[in-house]
């Protein structure tokens, strides 16, 4: 009692951690659940990384790295950033962490003071305001609409940003509803960013290989180079190459920065595991057919989840352009009473009830500070999808 800091009683279980957890519980009792609920690929990491990582832990690649990655990871990543993002960075303006969570975490807890704003727009992943206000920062939101495809319109932008505003977060593609973004778009935010020129820009492209229907995707700091000195570029090898667990992220920015980041995470966790870079450099530098067909089939599943969903009157449902989700919308049910005699008075009620009588779980919109909607992650076999889509449907048929 009073042990832990005051920073703790803002530091909440995310909802998604949550509903993982009623999951599991279920399953402890035997239960057969089926996950939509988790952001992560179902395929395995490709045997080419693996294989790379083979070899640089019988090579010795096994004594710390420097903090800030190495060479050979950092020289791949400004490959990576030239070739697919038309980015020119120097070793000094890029770094590797933890998973893109570490280089949001070093980012802010670098630059946040008690009663800075960083402006989220929503719905959101969940960690960003968690840790703007672990550090005392104040996350300012600003709706996305469905209206408006889920994309960041500038005019609504301009108009969170105050004297405090030190960041704006991008996400695009988005997690939890898969809008992505244009030029077109992301020149309107560069227009307001360059009257506010002490705002900078937390880019997290980490679904950026994951666009669907010809969809291209494009970095803030290519389309608006002339702001490059702010725009911190985030991204990692968790969902392109199905590597979650090998805990590798990684960002270009300005040096200073860049440095200061890196001084906290010399602080906290020195080098990322040397092994998971030598494997990160296979990734980046292999073949890009890995991705494709991985994407190919995300692209199928996509469509069939949205269709089948589309089968239910009470549900509406977007198509999304980008990463593994889709985020239908549940106004309809909201008021009425489960077959299980369960309420729905929210969508967190409706994702428990659909938990707990069809066994499916998703995560509720509002955990992502937009209800009533679910979030259904894709990145599940064919079976479980058409299974799960299958329930759902029972469960909404099921509602008085
Ligand atoms: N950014 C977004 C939008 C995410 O959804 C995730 C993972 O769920 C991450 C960043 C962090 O991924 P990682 O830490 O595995 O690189």
């Amino acid at each position: 009692d009073g042990f832990l800091a005051g920073c703790m009683d803002r530091l909440e279980t995310p909802a998604t951690i949550a509903m993982a957890q009623r999951a599991r519980a279920l399953k402890a009792r035997g239960e057969e659940v089926l996950s939509l609920a988790l952001g992560e690929p179902d395929f395995p990491t490709p045997a080419g990384v693996i294989e790379a990582a083979h070899r640089a832990a019988l090579d010795g690649q096994t004594k710390y790295p420097p903090v800030e990655g190495t060479p050979a990871l950092k020289a791949a990543i400004i490959r990576k950033f030239a070739r697919e993002n038309g980015l020119t960075y120097e070793p000094s303006e890029v770094m590797v962490s933890n998973g893109g969570k570490q280089v949001i975490f070093n980012a802010f807890m670098a630059t946040i003071n008690p009663g800075d704003e960083v402006i989220v727009p929503r719905p959101y992943w969940v960690s960003y305001p968690l840790m703007i206000s672990l550090f005392g920062g104040v996350p300012v939101f600003v709706d996305c609409p469905e209206e408006n495809g889920f994309r960041l319109d500038a005019a609504t932008l301009e108009a969170a940003i105050t004297p405090r505003t030190k960041w704006l977060v991008l996400n695009f593609p988005n997690n939890p509803t898969g809008a992505t973004t244009t030029r077109a778009d992301l020149e309107a935010v560069a227009e307001v960013l360059r009257r506010h020129p002490r705002v900078h820009v937390l880019s997290d492209e980490i679904y950026e290989h994951l666009v669907y229907d010809g969809h291209a995707h494009v970095s803030i700091a290519q389309v608006a180079p002339d702001l490059k000195g702010r725009v911190l570029t985030l991204n990692g090898v968790s969902k392109a190459y199905a590597m979650t667990g090998w805990r590798v992220g990684y960002v270009g920015g300005p040096a200073p920065l860049i440095r200061a980041m890196s001084g906290i995470q010399s602080s906290s966790t020195s080098g990322i595991c040397s092994i998971s870079q030598a494997a990160s450099v296979a990734a980046l530098d292999g073949p890009s057919g890995v991705v494709e067909t991985m994407r190919q089939t995300y692209d199928r599943r996509r469509r069939m989840v949205v269709d089948a969903l589309r089968q239910i009157p009470e549900l509406t449902c977007a198509m999304p352009l980008g990463a593994f989700y889709v985020y239908p919308g549940i106004a309809a049910c909201i008021g009425r009473t489960s077959a299980g005699g369960r309420y729905i008075g929210t969508d967190e009620d409706f994702a428990i009830a659909l938990l707990e009588e069809q066994h499916v779980a998703v995560v509720h919109g509002s955990a992502f500070g937009k209800g009533p909607y679910l979030r259904l992650s894709y990145a599940t076999s064919d079976e479980i999808l058409v299974d799960a889509c299958g329930r759902i449907a029972t469960f909404v048929a099921g509602l008085q």
